[in-house]
């Protein structure tokens, strides 16, 4: 479970924004992510109105699934493009304010209130300004992390688990040699170290 070459590539913030001005974008998945709905029994576990975080949101069309669902969704995302798209996209009137804690930080929220989008670097956030969450959608996050910044994220994601929280976590697996990412290779024993 050697990720090769992959672990010292890094792919910048601002090149990640370039992607979304390109329209370089084929992570998306218009119609939503068909393992959320196989393991939504193991995210929501019977439970309703729950704080669920999206890590690295994008435009994840899963953030609208969930918030008609009656659950609170916070996402984080470094392009203002990509969370504009969103509530253009879902047809979500919104505000914007900026985060006082963060300099250059924005907060995109739903008129309704039940979808608070973060325009920042993930590692700008901490539990004291977005809180606990009791369920978490990591797909094209964790994968999409530079490896040498994953100790990082995990700690942080971990530090934003409310007790009895539940993580689904989507993860790609194939030959690290033969693609650059991202998606990064993340392997099996890697996330039980991250995560135990
Ligand atoms: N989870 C989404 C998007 C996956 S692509 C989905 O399933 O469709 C990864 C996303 O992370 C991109 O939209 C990119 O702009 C964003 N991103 C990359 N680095 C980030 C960082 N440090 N903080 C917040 N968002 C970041």
């Amino acid at each position: 479970s050697d990720i090769g070459s992959q672990k010292d590539r890094v792919v910048t913030e601002e090149e990640w924004r370039q992607k979304w001005e390109m329209g370089n974008t084929r992570f998306h998945k218009e119609q939503g992510h068909p393992l959320l709905l196989k393991y939504l029994d193991v995210l929501l576990t019977g439970r309703s109105g729950l704080r669920i975080f999206f890590p690295l949101c994008g435009k994840a069309v899963e953030m609208k699934w969930l918030a008609d669902m009656g659950h609170s969704v916070v996402g984080a995302e470094v392009s203002e493009q990509a969370l504009k798209e969103f509530f253009a996209e879902q047809n979500l009137p919104y505000c914007e304010e900026p985060v006082p804690e963060i300099s250059g930080a924005k907060k995109l929220q739903s008129t309704s209130g039940n979808i608070s989008l973060y325009c920042c670097s993930i590692y700008d956030l901490s539990s004291s300004i977005v809180g606990k969450f009791d369920g978490f959608w990591d797909r094209g996050a964790l994968v999409a992390v530079n490896p040498r910044d994953r100790q990082r994220y995990a700690s942080l994601m971990i530090s934003l688990m409310e007790k009895n929280s539940s993580y689904l976590l989507v993860t790609v697996s194939y030959d690290p040699n033969k693609h650059k990412g991202p998606p990064f290779y993340v392997p099996e024993s890697e996330i039980k170290s991250l995560f135990g």
